[in-house]
């Protein structure tokens, strides 16, 4: 074989090709002196915005921080029951937790890895029969890239008076009934953390919406709860920015990003074709245009897990369990979880199920192949 190595995520490849502009935006910030505010946060808020067909984006610090901002405008706090899945990265939980409000675990569909209705029902049912939280807002999260159902979770959100929050760190780029996210729920979170569809070179995020008045909150939130003017002090924030060299830097891949999304499906429809029928995978529904930041199989069991896995490495390829834990699990979230609360079954067999592939959109479709070959003859 001497075809290139291949890696989970290649960004490499991608900044071979924008490096030049990279070199020369990167310079024209050293030389303003503007590190903070500088005119590039504005430029790719509104390319962002754009990009996704919303009227607003800001800039923020995180993917978490853009959860946190969000959760924070909204006043989400002590006594307020915030819905999310068990399966996800755990930056998802830990937010409602520092704000002082109480996650609710829910369990996820089999088959999208996404948010299960018919137990989100279940769980707002139990906590209102509960009494003792107040059913505040539902973090919706896009698994791998795949849309959550909105749809369905915008109409109970607007039933039970609660904000609807989408968790797109994995996602920018996805749509479902050709509506791109940023539009779907009353905001949308991005992480642009190096190895998500749309990446950084250090940390950043941005906050998607519609609202005129909740970009406005976010933008005072980002900067210390700050007015009008500087030292006017308004609300407690926090300091949440966007810094300008993220900034230049997304503006030069956000060049490349509509081909990425491309590539990236192409990738995956590849993987489909040849994996169809033998092992399971992410699925994917009809409306749905995932933005293929991962793609995931979903094995039997740990057995026939490790034997892919071990396959793919002795193939010299590389392979990632996300998650090993749903996150009701995790030492830091059981408390929260509490006792006595209804199992989550799906999410804790997937620990046990899934395994992502190598995805980029600089994979070769004889790249493809190999890993594929890896996994139908361990399979
Ligand atoms: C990456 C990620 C986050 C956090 O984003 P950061 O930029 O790393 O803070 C939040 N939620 C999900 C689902 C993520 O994958």
């Amino acid at each position: 074989m001497t075809d290139a190595p291949i890696s989970l995520f290649d960004m490499a490849a991608q900044q071979a090709l924008v490096r030049a502009d990279m070199d020369r935006r990167i310079a024209a910030v050293l030389s303003s002196g503007r590190f903070i505010n500088g005119p590039e946060v504005a430029e790719l808020e509104g390319r962002l915005a754009a990009f996704a067909g919303c009227a607003h984006a800001v800039g923020v610090s995180s993917g978490t921080d853009a959860l946190q901002i969000a959760m924070m405008a909204e006043g989400v706090g002590r006594g307020d029951a915030v819905f999310l899945p068990a399966f996800t990265y755990t930056a998802t939980a830990e937010v409602p937790l520092v704000l002082g409000a109480t996650p609710v675990f829910v369990d996820v569909d089999a088959g999208t890895f996404n948010l299960s209705i018919p137990d989100l029902e279940a769980r707002i049912a139990a906590v209102k029969a509960e009494g003792r939280l107040r059913p505040r807002a539902v973090v919706g999260v896009d698994l791998f890239g795949l849309p959550a159902d909105w749809p369905a979770i915008e109409a109970i959100c607007a039933r039970e008076g609660m904000f609807a929050l989408d968790d797109a760190a994995q996602a920018f780029g996805a749509a479902l009934g050709g509506k791109r996210l940023g539009r779907w729920g009353g905001a949308a979170a991005l992480s642009f953390y190096p190895t998500k569809t749309l990446g950084a070179y250090g940390d950043g995020g941005a906050l998607l919406t519609d609202s005129a008045e909740r970009a406005e909150l976010y933008r005072s939130l980002r900067t210390h709860g700050e007015g009008g003017h500087r030292y006017e002090v308004l609300r407690t924030g926090m300091n949440g920015r966007l810094d300008t060299l993220q900034a230049a830097i997304l503006l030069c891949k956000m060049d490349l990003f509509d081909q990425e999304l491309r590539d990236r499906a192409r990738v995956a429809a590849l993987y489909r074709a040849r994996l169809a029928g033998r092992v399971a995978m992410q699925r994917v529904e009809a409306g749905q245009d995932s933005a293929w930041g991962l793609f995931t199989l979903r094995l039997e069991g740990p057995e026939q897990r490790a034997r892919v896995q071990d396959a793919l490495k002795a193939a010299g390829i590389p392979s990632a369990i996300y998650y090993p834990k749903p996150l009701h699990h995790q030492p830091a979230y059981r408390a929260a979880h509490g006792e006595g609360r209804a199992p989550l079954p799906v999410s804790e067999a997937l620990a046990h199920q899934v395994l992502s592939l190598p995805m980029h959109p600089y994979l070769t479709e004889a790249q493809v192949h190999r890993v594929c070959d890896a996994v139908l003859a361990a399979a």
